[in-house]
């Protein structure tokens, strides 16, 4: 099973700025490659989620209608360039809410999870992908791989005072593309190895079976 989390803002698309969000279409713009990463994972095999915190709904910047306007327009830029998201979580209470869904919480990891008749242990075998602590934070609390994109609002300088730190860093959603795939090959040519290994102890003990 390949799963993967991704934040939006800052990995998809441009970061809007500090205390800013996405709140209309025409503020809505694609991290150069995301678009061409999102194709190559989707190949890859990948199912792939979206958690997102979008407060500015509880705050009434914009509306929830306004949110699945965009998400609509997003999700259909991404299938035309060939790549799939599985489904899309917003969190669109206050930080104060207290939810379970507003990240570093998991609940949202949790619930894709369960939508493929999983539960958080499999979340030891996915990426997170984010721009931010809380990204890397919701990634880390539920045990998943965690990828640091330098493409959104935090950067190398904000990561030194960070209690956790990412396992991997990455300019952008494709070069943590790279980095996935690198893993996952390593990976298979670990499993080949071992099953290479288990073949020619077997035929081994066969033969000494034989020559007896
Ligand atoms: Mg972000
Ligand atoms: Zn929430």
């Amino acid at each position: 099973m390949k799963v993967l989390f991704l934040d939006r803002d800052g990995v998809i698309n441009k970061f809007p700025g500090n205390g800013k969000y996405v709140t209309k279409l025409n503020k809505f713009h694609f991290v150069p490659g995301s678009l061409d990463a999102l194709r190559i994972l989707t190949n890859e095999g990948y199912s792939i989620f979206v958690i997102s915190n979008q407060a500015g709904v509880a705050k009434g910047v914009y509306s929830s209608k306004k949110l699945e306007h965009i998400n609509r327009n997003m999700l259909r830029d991404i299938r035309s360039m060939g790549g799939r998201i599985k489904r899309t979580f917003y969190c669109m209470h206050f930080s104060h809410a207290g939810c379970e869904c507003r990240k570093p919480q998991i609940g949202s990891i949790r619930k894709a999870l369960v939508s493929m008749n999983q539960t958080i242990r499999s979340a030891q075998k996915a990426f997170f992908v984010g721009d931010t602590e809380s990204d890397i934070l919701a990634g880390h609390n539920a045990g998943c791989a965690t990828i640091f994109v330098l493409s959104g609002r935090e950067d190398r300088r904000h990561m030194r005072g960070w209690k956790i730190k990412p396992d991997f860093i990455a300019r952008d959603l494709l070069g943590a593309t790279d980095i996935i795939n690198e893993r996952n090959l390593a990976r298979s040519r670990r499993r080949k190895r071992r099953a290479l290994t288990v073949k020619s102890t077997r035929k081994r003990a066969a033969k000494k079976k034989t020559s007896k």
